[in-house]
């Protein structure tokens, strides 16, 4: 199978998934309700060389994934929708995780079940209409460089290269400018964005009057800059704990905008609001919840499965 056909293939079947459990195709998606409404077991945990790793059920045992709990967000993200892939798809073996699409084996040749899982995770936490609705709120109708495929990957919650790969698929960059973007680091773009000496924040939102009202999946240490001269000097701001606005921003001049860091956890879908001086003017945005920890959304310490038998998942 060729990967134009293992595309085609998983295409189909994320669109299918996401329609049977009513998740949205125009912004950010859950897979962590999906896995869960799917009944498979999920857990994570440290495991060395590892991605994740799908079973599937049988007669006496749940089907279920594991996932590599000290991976960031996005890869954890992407990790869980590959191994759900798997079990949408039907594969039907044990499969240990070990390949990067950048490293190691030539993609050409992936077993063909690695080609459909790897291609659903990509059309399942990327759907078309959530690529174009979020490039609209970039003010894009493509990206047009490095920057705006790191600013989509953040409103998607999904990996920059992930997410380079999956627009290039989508022929909204051209290969060449594809191979050029893949060479350019995250946390280069971070520093640029941030304008900050030193280490730059974790990751670097870039937001304007076209994201007002945006979902934003914010994680702890994140940095939000928030481009808005109309709100003028001084302006105020309403959020949750865990949301400090910098006293001195440091990509926004003063009366252009303002700065927030994310330094705490968000337990619950939160308004960001600000507001100018006069109260004539306001910006806001929904921050949706941050993991608990670092580890991740399915990552705790002492439960390490969080959905399973115990939840009445059929088997
Ligand atoms: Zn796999």
């Amino acid at each position: 199978m060729n990967w134009l056909t293992a595309h085609r293939v998983a295409g189909i079947a994320a669109a299918n998934l996401r329609r049977r459990l009513d998740l949205p195709d125009d912004r950010y998606v859950d897979v962590f309700a999906a896995l869960r409404r799917c009944g498979l077991m999920v857990a994570g945990q440290e495991m060395p060389n590892l991605f994740g790793m799908y079973f599937p059920a049988g007669p006496n045992r749940h089907g279920g994934i594991f996932l590599n709990s000290t991976m960031g967000e996005a890869t954890i993200r992407h990790t869980a929708a590959h191994e759900l892939g798997h079990a949408e798809l039907g594969h039907g073996r044990c499969l240990a995780e070990c390949l990067d699409p950048l490293s190691g084996t030539a993609p050409q040749q992936w077993p063909d079940e690695e080609k459909q899982a790897e291609a659903f995770a990509a059309w399942f936490l990327m759907p078309i209409r959530a690529v174009k609705a979020t490039l609209i709120r970039l003010g894009l109708d493509v990206p047009r460089e490095a920057m705006d495929v790191y600013q989509l990957s953040l409103h998607l919650a999904t990996s920059y290269r992930g997410t380079l790969r999956h627009v290039q698929h989508l022929r909204m960059v051209t290969p060449d400018a594809a191979r050029g973007w893949a060479a350019v680091q995250p946390a280069r773009l971070r520093a640029l964005l941030s304008c900050q000496d030193g280490q730059p924040p974790a990751r670097v939102w870039d937001l304007t009057g076209l994201t007002e009202g945006s979902y934003l999946p914010v994680e702890q240490g994140d940095r939000l800059i928030v481009r808005a001269p109309w709100l003028g000097d001084d302006p105020e701001f309403t959020g949750p704990d865990g949301v400090t606005m910098l006293a001195d921003p440091h990509a926004v001049a003063p009366g252009e905008g303002v700065e927030f860091d994310v330094t705490g956890y968000i337990d619950s879908e939160s308004m960001l609001t600000v507001t100018s001086r006069d109260r004539k003017e306001t910006w806001s945005v929904t921050l949706m919840p941050t993991p608990d920890d670092h580890r991740g959304l399915i990552a705790s310490a002492r439960a390490q499965i969080l959905i399973g038998p115990m939840s009445g998942a059929r088997r």
